[in-house]
């Protein structure tokens, strides 16, 4: 048996519920590749009308029928109290919130106030902005209505660059999420975040890479026809392909040699962090002295021609030394907004004291 499916969360089936011959084409094969968690969508949020919305009900009874035939348990998407009705009502075992539902509270808290009172898991993915309090407030709303078995999905962001991916990841995101919920568990959906097959393995790599729990991955017996996300679906043979390539990583590693190497390099990087702070303090020190100068000698906080010398010098001065440029600038912005501030307090201390 695969070992991405013996260790992790593994859920796959189709973005969307189309036909019984679809479903259970695709649940068969899946079964037969070890996969017993199925996905499928009845009600499709799409972005504009008239495309395939989900086969609603009527999904939901094959999906019902498929758990009598196939020992499995399935997923989908609610968007509201009576898509909750109705996947209770055909034993749906597992609910998600897609992530058009999670960037509306109102939306959210129809569904816990639906759900109170059982006890099924749900789902949240992030919202579609990239903004970690809704999805952490999507968790809270759940769990307020009693549901103790809730997980993550990261489905990516949306962004209004151009990226190679269809939702970009922004991994800080749902490792921050991690780190204020370490109890909940965090699946990835390479499927939505690629939004195409090629970029599929490496995204489920470095969610594995990052300790993710578990993939959810949109697989379709005949992808090419699918009626919604055709481009990132694949077939059941080709997802077990996938799964097998995957290297599984483990959290931490009891090998004591191993252990007494990561304590000393980790020793040598508290070291440097600890240098870095004490130069910025200095830095800041300095830029205090420079913020007296400039209000004594009654000349402007923002100097034009000094911030541009430095966006220019420093990612250089980087580049010779292999860090990336982009970083520095970025690390140069917020050193110099926090200067601005500090010179702002300056001058508007003084402003203080003459207007008393
Ligand atoms: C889906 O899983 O098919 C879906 C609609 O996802 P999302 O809410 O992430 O867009
Ligand atoms: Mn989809």
């Amino acid at each position: 048996m695969n070992s991405v499916i013996n260790n992790l969360i593994t859920i796959a089936g189709p973005c969307s519920a189309e036909s019984p011959e679809q479903l259970d084409q695709t649940v068969g094969q899946l079964v037969s590749q070890g996969i017993r968690t199925i996905r499928a969508g009845v009600w499709k949020p799409r972005t504009r009308p008239n495309q395939f919305e989900g086969k609603g009900e009527e999904a939901l009874k094959w999906l019902q029928e498929l758990k009598g035939k196939y020992d499995i348990k399935t997923t989908t998407e609610v968007a509201s109290a009576q898509h909750v009705d109705l996947a209770l009502k055909y034993d749906i075992d597992i609910l998600w919130i897609g992530a058009r539902t999670t960037v509306n509270p109102f939306g959210v808290q129809e569904i816990a106030d639906a759900i109170r009172g059982t006890s099924i898991p749900v789902m949240i993915k992030n919202p579609i902005n990239p903004d970690l309090s809704l999805w952490m407030g999507a968790i809270e709303r759940i769990n307020g209505a009693g549901i103790d078995q809730i997980s993550a999905i990261h489905r990516g962001f949306s962004s209004f660059q151009e990226t190679r991916f269809r939702n970009p990841p922004m991994w800080q995101i749902p490792i921050e999420l991690k780190a204020n919920l370490g109890h909940i568990p965090l699946i990835c959906d390479p499927s939505h975040i690629a939004g195409n097959r090629t970029m599929l393995f490496e995204v489920c790599q470095k969610a594995l890479d990052l300790n993710y729990d578990g993939l959810m991955i949109e697989t379709h017996n005949n992808p090419d026809q699918a009626l919604s996300d055709a481009q990132q679906q694949i077939t059941p043979d080709v997802l077990s392909d996938l799964l097998s390539k995957l290297r599984i990583r483990k959290a931490s590693s009891t090998d004591i040699t191993f252990i007494n190497q990561l304590d000393e390099l980790r020793d040598k990087v508290d070291h440097v962090d600890r240098e870095i702070i004490e130069m910025i303090a200095a830095r800041m020190k300095m830029v205090e002295q420079i913020g007296n100068y400039k209000r004594d000698n009654n000349v402007t906080i923002l100097q034009m021609e000094r911030w541009k010398q430095i966006t220019e010098s420093r990612p250089e001065w980087g580049n010779i030394l292999d860090l990336n440029p982009d970083l520095v600038l970025d690390i140069y912005k917020l050193i110099h907004q926090e200067s601005i501030k500090q010179q702002t307090d300056i001058f508007n201390n003084t402003s203080d004291s003459t207007l008393k």
